[in-house]
């Protein structure tokens, strides 16, 4: 997959290859990451590319121009799908980088100071995606938490492909708690099950801790969860425990 990131601090998005597993996905081409500075397309004498609102206010705002000829310079892949960073976006999540990880090509547009131009939102066509209810200083953080969730979902980059299956969201379930070495911490023990060898017991432990994790911690995920079409197995977990429900 490849993302084409429009930014005017590409350096904070061409780090994400330099550490850890997104380091591997990109040492192995899983994905390619291509950064456009719109800067580079300015056609101010000064490389501007901003200014100040109409209607007055307080900060800058990013100019047509740059932006717009930044984009038409990026060549688009065929299912390619063009966002743009923004707090007013619909908020991102993981059935959303379940569906982008389909894509062959994500074009992202990072904003920053006090924003866009509002017709470079109109003119790009983009859909607009926000990380959360909160305002940051540009785009490059949403942008990165949207290529490290989308390659971790491609197959092959994660050294077992079934343990995204297993994470938090994916189902629409919070994941189950997990133990490693000591067995015995500071008087706190792992749940003797974990320990048994009994792999289908186990299994059923976990898919009964998921439910009972996030009914803890998401009780709106987990009415959520409980209203949808439940499979034959989680009706049969939750059956047989309905005294924990
Ligand atoms: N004035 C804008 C507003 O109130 O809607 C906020 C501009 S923000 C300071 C600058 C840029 O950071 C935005 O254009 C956007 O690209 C990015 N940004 C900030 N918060 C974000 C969020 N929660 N999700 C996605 N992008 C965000």
């Amino acid at each position: 997959m490849r993302f084409d990131v429009l930014t005017l601090f590409p350096d904070t998005i061409r780090q994400l290859c330099d550490f850890s597993i997104i380091k591997r996905a990109c040492n192995e081409k899983y994905i390619e990451i291509n950064t456009v500075n719109p800067r580079d397309f300015s056609k101010d004498k000064h490389k501007k590319v901003d200014d100040t609102p109409y209607g007055g206010g307080a900060g800058m705002l990013l100019s047509c121009q740059p932006y717009l000829d930044a984009l038409k310079s990026v060549e688009k892949f065929d299912n390619s799908r063009t966002i743009i960073m923004s707090p007013q976006g619909k908020t991102f999540n993981q059935q959303m980088a379940k569906e982008f990880s389909k894509s062959s090509q994500i074009i992202i547009i990072c904003g920053h100071y006090e924003g866009f131009d509002e017709r470079i939102i109109e003119k790009s066509e983009a859909e607009e995606i926000s990380i959360g209810d909160f305002v940051l200083t540009g785009g490059e953080i949403p942008a990165l938490c949207i290529i490290d969730s989308v390659t971790r979902l491609l197959n092959g980059v994660l050294g077992d492909d079934t343990s995204k299956e297993n994470d938090s969201h994916y189902d629409g379930l919070l994941e189950h708690p997990h133990y490693t070495k000591p067995r015995n911490y500071e008087g706190l023990e792992v749940p003797e099950i974990l320990l048994s060898g009994d792999h289908e017991k186990i299994k059923e432990w976990r898919r009964l801790e998921q439910f009972l994790v996030t009914r803890k911690k998401r009780p709106d995920l987990f009415e959520k969860f409980m209203n949808s079409e439940l499979s034959k197995y989680d009706k049969k977990i939750i059956e047989k425990n309905l005294r924990l429900f």
